[in-house]
C-alpha cells in the first residue's frame, strides 16, 4: 500500500533521542535487600515504590535487554485508571469489589500523575480521557448498557450520539460514543520508562542491563539469582518479566504471549487535523471485539493500533515484531475511518508482545516460600495497572494482609490455558469466533457463550 511504502520497521517511541545509556551488565557477586527482575513499568514502579516506602532498602534491577525495550516502550500510551481491562470486564469478574477497584484505580492514576510531576518526567502526560466509539448498531447498545451501569455506580461518563461524537472527532464510521473524561491519560510510553528509570537512579536504585536472570535458587534465608557472569543474593525478589517470564514455571500456564501491532503516521498538518477535529485529544478505542485504539502524539501524529491479536505457537522471536498482513489491514481501516486523511503516510510500523491471561487483567502471587512476588497478565492494559501491581508485589513481600492483598482480584488466579497443541487450537477457534461475532451484529456462538459461562476468554 502506498501509505505504508516508507514506513520504518521499528517502534516509533524507542527510536527517538533520549534513551538512557545502558548500565553495565552484572559481572561478579552482589547482595541486596530487593532484586527486581525486568525493567519495564512493572519492575521500574516496584523499584521506585520500594525506595519511597523505605529509602534505606537496597534495590537492584536486573534487565535482560535495556529498560523499556519490550512492551513498556512500544505501547499505545493509554494510561488507564482501570485495573481490570475495562469496567465491563471487571464487573463480570469481580462484581462485589468493583466499586473498590474503581476507587483504587482512580487513586492509582492520580498517583502516577503526581509521580510524573514530582520527578519531572517529561512524558507528555495528558489526562484527556478516553472515547469509546461505536461503529455498528450492536456496539451502540453495548455502550448504552455500559453507561447505565457506570452511572448507577457513580462513575461519570458521557454518552454521545452520532452528531455529538462526530463533533468531537469526525469519522463517517461513528454512530455514537462513550466518553470517560477522567479515567485515562495519554503518555509517551518510552519517555515514561526513561523518566521512571532516572527517578529510580536518583533514589539510589542500581541497574544492570543486558543481564538475563537464568535461574533462581535458594541461598540461606534469601534467593540467589544466577546470570551469565555473576549472581545476586537477595532477601526478596520481585518478578516483573511480563510476557517473557519463564523463571517461574506456573506462570507459563496462565500467560500466553500475544502480538499486538501498531502504525504511526507522519505529523498531520493543521489543515489535516482540522478536518477531523479532535480538539480534546482523547484516546479513542472502538467497541468491537476486535478493536482499534488510536491517539494523537504531542506533534500531531496518529498512532493507530490493535485489531489483530496474534498468537504464534513458536513463542516470542524478533521476526514476529513485523507482520505485513496486519499492517495492511490496519492501514485500510485507518483509511475507512478517516477518508479525509487519504494523503497521510505512515512513518513507522511495529509489533510487540502482551502478556495475555484468560481474565484479561493482572494476577499476582508469591513463590519460593514468600520470598518472591510476581505480577503478570495485564493483557494490553498494563501501562497504568502495572503501578498498582508493583504495590501489590511489595505488599505481598511483607507477608502481612493489606487492603490490596485482601482483594479477591489479588487472591484469585485466572483459569489456566491448556498446554500445546490444544492451546493453539483453542486460541484459533476463539479468535475465529470473535471475528465472526463482529461480522454478525456481535452475536456470540456456542463456543464464546461457553467461555463466557466459564469466565474465560481471549483478548488483547
Ligand atoms: C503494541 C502494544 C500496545 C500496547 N498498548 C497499551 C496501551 O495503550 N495501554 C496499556 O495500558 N497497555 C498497553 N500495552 C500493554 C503494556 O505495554 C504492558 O501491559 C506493560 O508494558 C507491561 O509492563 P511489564 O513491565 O509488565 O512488561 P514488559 O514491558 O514486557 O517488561 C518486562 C521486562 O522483563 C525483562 N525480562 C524478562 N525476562 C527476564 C529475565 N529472565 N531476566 C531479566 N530480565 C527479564 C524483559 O527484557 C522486559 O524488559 C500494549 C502492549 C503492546 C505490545
Amino acid at each position: 500500500m502506498r501509505s505504508l511504502a516508507d514506513a520504518q520497521a521499528e517502534p516509533y517511541w524507542l527510536g527517538r533521542p533520549g534513551a538512557p545509556a545502558p548500565a553495565e551488565p552484572l559481572d561478579g557477586v552482589e547482595t541486596t535487600d530487593l532484586a527486581v527482575i525486568g525493567a519495564g513499568y512493572s519492575g521500574l514502579w516496584t523499584a521506585l515504590l520500594a525506595k519511597e516506602r523505605d529509602p534505606q532498602r537496597d534495590v537492584v534491577v536486573l534487565e535482560a535487554g535495556t529498560a523499556g525495550w519490550a512492551a513498556s516502550g512500544r505501547n499505545g500510551g493509554f494510561c488507564a485508571a482501570s485495573l481490570t481491562h475495562g469496567f465491563d470486564n471487571g464487573l463480570s469478574r469481580f462484581p462485589a469489589e468493583m466499586d473498590t477497584l474503581e476507587k483504587l484505580g482512580r487513586a492509582n492514576l492520580d498517583e502516577i500523575e503526581s509521580a510524573v510531576s514530582r520527578y519531572a518526567i517529561d512524558c507528555d502526560f495528558s489526562r484527556t480521557g478516553e472515547l469509546n466509539v461505536a461503529t455498528a448498531e450492536w456496539q451502540l447498545k453495548g455502550l448504552e448498557a455500559e453507561h447505565r451501569e457506570a452511572v448507577s455506580r457513580g462513575v461519570s461518563a458521557d454518552l454521545l450520539d452520532r452528531a455529538a461524537v462526530r463533533a468531537e472527532v469526525d469519522s463517517p464510521t461513528y454512530l455514537g460514543g462513550l466518553w470517560d473524561r477522567d479515567g485515562c491519560a495519554m503518555v509517551d510510553p518510552a519517555r515514561l520508562v526513561w523518566g521512571l528509570r532516572e527517578a529510580c537512579l536518583a533514589l539510589g536504585v542500581r541497574f544492570h542491563d543486558n543481564t538475563r536472570v537464568e535461574r533462581i535458587t535458594h541461598a540461606g534465608a534469601g534467593l540467589r539469582l544466577h546470570t551469565w557472569r555473576g549472581r545476586v543474593d537477595a532477601a526478596h525478589v520481585a518478578l516483573a518479566t511480563g510476557a517473557h517470564g519463564n523463571l517461574l514455571r506456573r506462570l507459563h500456564h496462565y500467560v500466553v504471549p500475544v502480538y499486538d501491532y501498531a502504525l504511526m503516521t507522519e505529523p498531520l498538518s493543521e489543515a489535516q487535523l482540522a478536518s477531523i477535529g479532535w480538539r480534546n485529544r482523547q484516546g479513542i478505542g472502538d467497541a468491537g471485539n476486535q478493536f482499534h485504539y488510536y491517539r494523537l502524539t504531542a506533534d500531531n501524529r496518529i498512532l493507530w493500533g490493535g485489531y489483530d491479536a496474534i498468537y504464534y505457537k513458536g513463542g516470542i522471536t524478533p521476526e514476529h515484531d513485523q507482520r505485513e498482513a496486519t499492517f495492511a489491514t490496519l492501514a485500510s481501516h485507518f483509511a475507512q475511518t478517516f477518508p479525509q486523511l487519504g494523503d497521510v503516510r505512515f512513518t513507522h510500523k511495529w509489533g510487540g508482545v502482551i502478556d495475555t491471561c484468560s481474565r484479561f487483567s493482572g494476577f499476582y502471587g508469591t513463590g519460593h516460600g514468600g520470598r518472591l512476588a510476581y505480577a503478570a497478565g495485564y493483557t494490553g492494559l498494563g501501562v497504568g495497572a502495572s503501578r498498582f501491581g508493583a504495590n501489590v508485589m511489595l505488599d505481598l513481600l511483607t507477608g502481612s494482609r493489606t487492603e490490596l492483598t485482601s482483594l479477591k482480584m489479588v487472591r484469585s488466579k485466572p483459569m489456566p490455558f491448556p498446554p500445546e497443541p490444544v492451546r493453539s487450537g483453542v486460541i484459533q477457534l476463539t479468535r475465529w469466533s470473535i471475528a465472526n461475532a463482529d461480522r454478525h451484529e456481535g452475536r456470540r456462538n456456542i463456543w464464546l457463550k461457553t467461555l463466557d459461562r466459564l469466565g474465560v476468554g481471549f483478548d488483547s
